[in-house]
């Protein structure tokens, strides 16, 4: 079973505990369907705009065992509330240059 570590927005958190995430995550479906149901070894956000802290966040988790970081929906799609994290692709891009090529970058969850 793939280990991953999700990411999520701290603008949304008050509003999402990010039950769907893991929800889909442990059935494999959605943004898991490729990888069947996966091990989430971390949830942690971004930390707050503009989502540095989400670069060295994703470290930690990888040091921890993931295999695979993805961005939740409320990143990427701007899942509950319609509004995509303006520093999506900065952020997703920086994170995947320090995590490195043999990591998995999943850009949405559900
Ligand atoms: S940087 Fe993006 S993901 Fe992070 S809190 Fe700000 S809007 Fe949300």
């Amino acid at each position: 079973m793939k280990k991953v570590g999700i990411i999520h927005c701290q603008q949304t958190e008050d509003v999402c505990p990010g039950t769907t995430d893991f929800k889909v995550a442990s059935e494999g479906k959605l943004a898991f369907e490729k990888t069947g149901p996966v091990e989430i070894v971390g949830f942690t956000s971004c930390g707050g705009c503009p989502g540095k802290r989400a670069v060295f966040r994703a470290k930690i988790m990888v040091d921890r065992g993931a295999e695979a970081i993805a961005f939740a929906s409320c990143i990427s799609k701007g899942t509950p509330v319609g509004f995509p994290c303006p520093h999506y692709a900065t952020m997703r891009d920086t994170v995947a240059r320090k995590v490195g090529n043999n990591v998995e970058i999943i850009e949405f969850t559900h």
